[in-house]
């Protein structure tokens, strides 16, 4: 297989495949390795990404010399990083340092179980070991710590400032990767069965999950299949790398594409403030239609005069599913004034239903909450009734 058949794909190479625009900054324009973290901005990555530094030299300190812990160690190590880096602000070092040695001295080594530390593996597609930087790579990852207990489980440990969820965990090909990683080792071959543990450096929250070696194994064809579809998508410059807010926002810091559409990026703690500060203006502003609502409608079957006449506030299946929150919501998605629907503005209310009738078949759900009409009251002079 030629090496353009397929892409060299890894656990941070795929994290980047969520959003296509970073990808492609990221690996296919600008940055050709994994070693660079893409301008990290925000301080807690750049806190995560000291510990993690601290925590790799620190446990191949222990295991070289067979150690379970030694705080002079740490000390040691923890400065050496410290001192290589000019981001993080000087006051926080206590802090930072304080917080991570507590970490390390609830987790002592096991020096008669650990393996590897920051283990680095590279695999061609012929699942054949070769040199980190080779072009021949197909997969790659480094592993933070395995140990081997009992002769035939692997527990490899990959530490985490922050923890997605479980079932982001669950199914991200990094979970996939690292158990496939091993499962190929020709000196591992003796591994029956793999844990790969997320250890929150933050919380000391871990989550485990477990596979058998014909488990790691068989997640080889998804790999290949996910190496030949990136493949293809580089291959083909008619391709659009579309960007897609989410995890890889605050590691960004490429010009993105969405931000001239006023899509709302998170990418730091002051971007995340102000999305915040405007969902609490817009809540309040919901209660307050909320409330105006409420005090036009009254409850069901009431008569209410709204200066057009008296109407009179129904239940009705007109309106599947339509709910007073829902009524203000579309009244500001559609820029209607919500006081003219209330006027019983008749077309106003035809293209809310069949764009809200549109939604719950679409959806498909059915609600069978308060439904509401607004039927006109017989007044002098005028016969039938609006809705
Ligand atoms: S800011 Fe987020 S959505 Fe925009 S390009 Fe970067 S990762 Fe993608």
């Amino acid at each position: 297989m030629s090496v353009a058949e397929f892409f060299p794909i890894s656990p941070t190479r795929c994290r980047a495949l969520h959003c296509g625009h970073y990808f492609q900054q990221r690996y296919l324009t600008e940055k050709k390795s994994d070693e660079t973290e893409g301008g990290t901005r925000s301080l807690a990555l750049l806190i995560g990404s000291h510990e993690h530094k601290v925590l790799e030299i620190y446990t191949k300190s222990l295991l070289e010399a067979k150690q379970s812990g030694d705080s002079e160690v740490f000390d040691l190590c923890f400065k050496a990083v410290w001192n290589e880096q000019d981001l993080l602000p000087e006051p926080l070092y206590e802090q930072v340092r304080t917080g991570l040695l507590s970490f390390v001295e609830n987790n002592p080594i096991d020096p008669d179980t650990l393996w590897r530390a920051e283990e680095k593996m590279s695999l061609d597609w012929d699942l054949k070991v070769v040199p980190w930087e080779s072009e021949e790579v197909f997969i790659r990852g480094i592993l933070d710590k395995v140990d081997v207990v009992g002769g035939v489980k692997a527990v490899i440990t990959d530490y985490k400032h922050f923890l997605p969820s479980e079932s982001k965990l669950r199914h991200s090909y990094q979970t996939k990767i690292y158990p496939f990683l091993l499962a190929c080792l020709p000196e591992a071959h003796y591994l029956e069965t793999f844990d790969v543990v997320y250890h929150s450096i933050q919380t000391n929250r871990k989550v485990r999950f477990s596979c058998t070696k014909t488990e790691a194994l068989s997640y080889e064809s998804q790999l290949r299949h996910l190496s030949k579809r990136v493949a293809r998508k580089v291959a083909n410059p008619d391709y659009v790398w579309k960007a897609f807010p989410g995890e890889n926002c605050p590691y960004c810091s490429f010009v993105c594409p969405l931000m001239e559409h006023g899509v709302p990026i998170i990418r730091n703690l002051e971007d995340a403030t102000t999305q915040a500060t405007q969902l609490y203006a817009y809540e309040r502003e919901v209660s307050r239609l909320r409330q105006t609502l409420g005090s036009y409608l009254g409850s069901t079957g009431e008569k209410t005069d709204i200066g057009a006449g008296v109407y009179i506030v129904n239940e009705s299946t007109f309106f599947k599913g339509l709910r007073a929150d829902r009524v203000i919501e579309i009244c500001k998605e559609e820029g209607l004034e919500i006081n003219k629907l209330l006027k019983i503005n008749t077309d106003a209310l035809k293209k809310i239903g069949s764009k809200l009738k549109k939604r719950i078949t679409e959806g498909g759900v059915e609600t069978t909450v308060k439904r509401l009409k607004f039927e006109k009251k017989n007044v002098e002079g005028e016969g039938g009734e609006e809705s």
